[in-house]
């Protein structure tokens, strides 16, 4: 209860037992609100170092470096072994190709993206005559290539694939002379 003086009137300068609650009342929004500020400062700090972890190791360790810097090694880039590029039909070390033009690999795909023509030697003996392959619709699954039982097809590492003649995507792979390495 607040204390009145003899006359009747209220004193101006109230005790500290008096005004004590309402400044605890001010102050602990206040520290609640700069622990809550800290709390997501150190937390955001610390997201950040997390995403950015690889990045300085890498920034730290040049040498760790994945990136390709492409085209600037274009002579000297090496794709990986399990890359996949256009289909292509080596030669083996007599310069012929392996197909027997058994159809396996035109059935195996999915798209009808390869057609196997067949022909017959002089002596009568199916051989392959065309290997048409079709690049524009090749998904380049490999479904092919795991189908074919004498190892006459690969999937390639050539990735520069683009061209603005839609035609020049049509393929006859059992070619020596041709676009694509074998
Ligand atoms: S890679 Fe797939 S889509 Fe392409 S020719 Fe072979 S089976 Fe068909
Ligand atoms: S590439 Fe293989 S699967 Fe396809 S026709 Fe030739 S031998 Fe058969």
């Amino acid at each position: 209860m607040t204390e009145v003086d003899k006359h009747g009137s209220r004193p101006q300068n109230l005790g500290a037992f008096e005004r004590e609650p309402e400044k605890q009342d001010e102050e602990k929004p206040k520290q609640g609100m700069i622990a809550r500020y800290c709390s997501l400062i150190f937390g955001g700090t610390k997201s950040l170092l997390t995403g950015m972890k690889v990045t300085i190791f890498t920034f730290l360790n040049p040498k760790s470096t994945v990136t390709q810097q492409y085209p600037e090694n274009k002579d000297t880039l090496e794709m990986k072994e399990r890359f996949r590029g256009q289909v292509i039909m080596p030669h083996n070390e007599d310069g012929e190709h392996n197909c027997t033009a058994c159809t396996l690999c035109e059935k195996a795909c999915p798209n009808g993206s390869i057609n196997v023509l067949p022909t017959k030697n002089i002596a009568g003996k199916k051989i392959l005559g065309k290997y048409i392959y079709r690049l524009d619709t090749c998904t380049i699954c490999a479904l092919c290539v795991e189908a074919c039982p004498f190892d006459a097809i690969r999937m390639g590492q050539d990735f520069e694939l683009a061209t603005l003649n839609k035609d020049s995507l049509e393929l006859v792979l059992n070619k020596k002379e041709g676009r694509w390495k074998s």
